[in-house]
């Protein structure tokens, strides 16, 4: 069979389909309102459906559902929750879409070794949930309630990886089907292993490219045994980049770094009833003993006044630290209704830390010479941060100008040594940038192993690389 680059023909989809529903019954749907809702984009990227949503249970039943399409030439989307930015999970050949959302099990806490397993489709707020009682908690914390599955896909992080690592740090290991629908375990419950390549690796990050996850082993933390966090504000960006890059640097634990500018702190006041001065702020975390996080706050504060911030304000009662927190996961919510009607473009970038204040400046000024609405906000410890630019999408002229600033934020990051994605990942979107941040070289590579492992190319294509 030859690998595919466009729909399959109506027969194979129509017999693959037939198969799938006597074996799945009502676990598979062709209704439209399901397979809309299984490639809805959040952003301008166009949703594009499958024809078909299925809701296997275990590991099992999605290989048989990968063997039945591999069989067929039928397309595999592999489904989380759908959070995901860059059309990661649109259909541009059709096919199936594996929603993971009945895999949800917890399937074994190993408190003594700091482990968990569970199932894909387990979101990381339920997972937490669990987890509260045996004072555990795992840290990657990407905002939306992300499933495990397509958080370990798109290589997450969010919030507390400057402390604790995205998600390539924290998944020990996987079982995976391939797109052969052959399955396979990566990795262990060791800490460290040398044995042979990196598989687990290569799955983390693929966005379903290579085969879909159906368990992960993950690290956990134990919860702190203080928290404080706080809010501080400063006249610049620049400064507030500084201060961020002279906390690093100077080896400070921050669990948490995050930058919003005066946009967005504008957008948050409004959606969610703070009353925060609008200027560029940093929202901080801190965790350890209660020691600890008062000297860690204190060394801050220093670092703050220097750079010319403050004063910083922290509290460690658990409610305020909540409402901070809400207020910052739901940026992107703030950000959208800055601009009824508008469609926002959540992009990200990340640059070494040194280039921060000035990547941040410079993007900063490009907003203002092109008349984009975009805030910032960013996980700033990292390097990371997102341009959340709002568009009129019924006006062209406004479409190509926000294309065209899209274009020079990742040509700017790359060229000061970062990348055109930090966290969100490629999906359809930002394919056109991998040649110029990897090579031909390094972009061939990611080929000929696609090519190896999905020799008909129906594990999500369209996304990364085409082979
Ligand atoms: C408000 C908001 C804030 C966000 N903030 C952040 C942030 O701070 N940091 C961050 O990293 N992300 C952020 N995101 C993006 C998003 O939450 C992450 O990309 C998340 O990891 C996607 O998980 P999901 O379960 O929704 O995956 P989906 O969107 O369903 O899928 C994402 C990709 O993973 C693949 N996939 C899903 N499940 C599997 C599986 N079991 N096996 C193989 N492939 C699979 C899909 O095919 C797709 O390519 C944010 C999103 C929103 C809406």
């Amino acid at each position: 069979m030859p690998a595919l680059a466009a729909r399959p023909e109506a027969d194979a989809l129509g017999a693959a389909l037939e198969r799938l529903a006597a074996r799945f019954g009502p676990r598979l749907s062709t209704s439209k309102a399901v397979r809309e809702q299984h490639a809805s984009t959040l952003t301008w990227v166009e949703p594009q459906p499958p024809d078909a949503v299925v809701f296997p249970e275990t590991t099992e039943e999605t290989a048989e559902i990968v063997s039945v399409c591999s069989g067929h030439g039928v397309p595999v989307v592999p489904f989380g929750t759908g959070t995901s930015f860059e059309g990661h999970v649109n259909a541009p050949y059709g096919g199936v879409s594996i929603s993971t959302a009945r895999m949800d099990a917890v399937v074994a806490v190993h408190a003594e070794d700091l482990d968990v397993v569970v199932q894909p489709g387990v979101t990381r707020k339920r997972l937490n949930e669990h987890l509260r009682d045996q004072g555990l908690f795992f840290p990657i914390d990407p905002g939306a309630d992300a499933s495990l599955g397509g958080m370990a896909s798109t290589r997450a992080s969010g919030t507390n990886a400057v402390r604790y690592g995205t998600m390539k740090d924290n998944v020990l290991g996987l079982t995976a089907v391939l797109p052969s629908g052959e399955i396979i375990r990566t990795g262990g419950r060791a800490r460290k292993s040398s044995a042979g390549y990196d598989l687990t690796r290569l799955l983390v990050g693929a966005e379903g490219t290579l085969g879909v996850i159906t368990e992960l082993t993950l690290r956990l933390q134990g919860i702190p045994e203080a928290i404080a966090a706080g809010v501080c504000p400063f006249p610049t960006v620049e400064a507030a980049c500084d201060a961020t890059i002279a906390t690093i640097q100077s080896g400070l634990p921050v669990a948490r770094i995050e930058l919003l500018d005066e946009v967005q702190i504008r957008a948050v006041n409004l959606y969610s009833k703070l009353a925060l001065p609008e200027v560029p702020t940093l929202f901080l975390e801190f965790h350890g003993t209660e020691e600890g996080v008062k000297e860690q706050s204190a060394r801050f504060g220093e670092i703050a006044r220097e750079l010319g911030g403050g004063p910083f304000d922290w509290a460690t009662r658990a409610e305020d630290r909540t409402r901070l927190w809400a207020a910052r996961h739901d940026a992107f919510w703030a950000a959208l209704a800055l601009r009824p009607g508008a469609r926002c473009v959540p992009t990200d970038v990340c640059v070494p830390i040194s280039r921060l204040a000035e990547c941040v400046a410079e993007t900063k000024r490009d907003i203002a010479r092109s008349g984009v609405v975009s805030p910032i906000v960013g996980h700033v410890g990292d390097g990371n941060f997102h341009c959340q630019p709002l568009f009129d999408m019924s006006d062209p002229a406004e479409v190509a100008t926000g294309q065209a600033f899209l274009g020079r934020l990742v040509e700017r990051a790359i060229a000061m040594g970062g990348t055109c994605t930090g966290e969100h990942g490629v999906g359809q979107a930002k394919m056109k940038y991998l040649e110029a941040e990897h090579g031909r070289g390094a972009l061939d590579a990611m080929r000929a192993i696609k090519r190896a492992l999905d020799p008909l190319n129906i594990m999500n294509p369209g996304k990364i690389v085409t082979p």
